[in-house]
């Protein structure tokens, strides 16, 4: 099936449907928010007679400023609902589990498709986020569905975010045009990146120290560990230590750049980024996966993590070996 078919298929079996159930992956970012919140906004205003629930079941206090979920439905409420899963791969990663009590489930996404779930399945790995494809999805059906600011601002956020700013490579002009569709909704953009990039002095306190505390192997991989004193040091949230992968991003000759953040139960979290090089084959060997230059992972010794650091190490030498218009 074209993908404009799919998307007709989605949008009558929302038509079909009285209720809707919406999810994404655990530990959301601004994308898995961004689009859950969109989506659900547009489907509320467009039918106001419907029935549209945000259930998962954990949350961001970065994103808090987007607001939370619904309170949680009872398990027969699922039955006669058609779910919708945006921005998740894999069934593993869906934060609410109990995404499979729906009489049917619809799959939007745009990471590497690893897992087939869902009927239809809408996936499209070249867009720079699922915010985007919710963009495309209002803007092809933009006579039949209604957007409001407050729809507008949750999928601008999603497709700021997952884009780096505009920046990563899978940006496009399509990207740029559909961000103008939804910038001419009109919303505060500047209390939107208020919110999104200003920092708490402890976090600039812990990135002068993250910084001394990063290495670098000799192919060019920083990296850097953060453990769970550290973050108790400095008053950070796990969410807070994470945010430090972005430290290592402008780094020249450093190809792939690598967060390790501890968990509580000792094992360690993953962020993979990368330029030119693409590190999401290394992250699916690690119990992860993702896109080609933004990944995750889970490793549970150090030993694992050096292990890992040596095989990014090999990947950037190997590149390196045989391109020359990397910096
Ligand atoms: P993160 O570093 O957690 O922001 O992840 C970067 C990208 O990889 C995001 O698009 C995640 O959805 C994806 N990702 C992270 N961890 C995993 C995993 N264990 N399996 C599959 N995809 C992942």
């Amino acid at each position: 099936m074209r993908n404009i078919e799919i998307m007709q298929t989605i949008l009558s079996k929302i038509e079909e449907y009285d209720k809707i159930i919406i999810f994404r992956h655990f530990r959301p970012d601004g994308d898995a928010t961004g689009s859950t919140k969109g989506l659900k906004r547009i489907l509320a205003l467009t039918y106001p007679d419907k029935k549209i629930y945000l259930q998962n079941s954990d949350y961001s206090d970065y994103l808090a400023f987007l607001g939370g979920e619904d309170e949680p439905l009872e398990d027969a409420e699922y039955a006669d609902a058609l779910g919708i899963v945006l921005d998740t791969a894999t069934t593993k990663r869906i934060s609410n589990k109990r995404y499979s009590l729906c009489r049917e489930l619809i799959k939007i996404d745009h990471h590497i498709p690893v897992e087939s779930y869902g009927a239809p399945e809408w996936v499209e790995e070249e867009r720079s986020s699922t915010c985007e494809m919710i963009a495309h999805f209002y803007d092809t059906f933009s006579d039949r569905l209604k957007i409001d600011s407050e729809a507008a601002k949750y999928i601008y956020a999603g497709m700021v975010t997952d884009s780096g700013r505009f920046r990563f490579r899978d940006v496009s002009g399509e990207t740029m045009r559909l961000a103008g569709v939804i910038l001419s909704v009109g919303f505060d953009t500047e209390n939107l990146f208020a919110n999104l990039y200003l920092k708490e002095f402890k976090e600039y306190k812990f990135e002068a120290y993250a910084r001394r505390k990063m290495k670098i192997t000799d192919g060019g991989v920083a990296y850097l560990y953060v453990s769970n004193c550290m973050k108790k040091r400095f008053g950070l949230s796990d969410e807070d230590a994470s945010a430090s992968v972005s430290l290592m991003d402008s780094i020249k000759g450093s190809l792939i750049w690598l967060a390790f953040i501890e968990n509580k139960d000792k094992s360690i979290r993953v962020r993979l980024r990368s330029r030119f090089v693409t590190v999401s084959e290394l992250a699916e060997k690690y119990n992860g996966g993702g896109h080609a230059c933004a990944a995750g992972a889970t490793v549970y010794s150090k030993a694992e993590m050096k292990k890992l650091i040596a095989e990014a190490n090999e990947l950037i030498k190997a590149y390196k070996a045989s391109n020359s218009d990397w910096l």
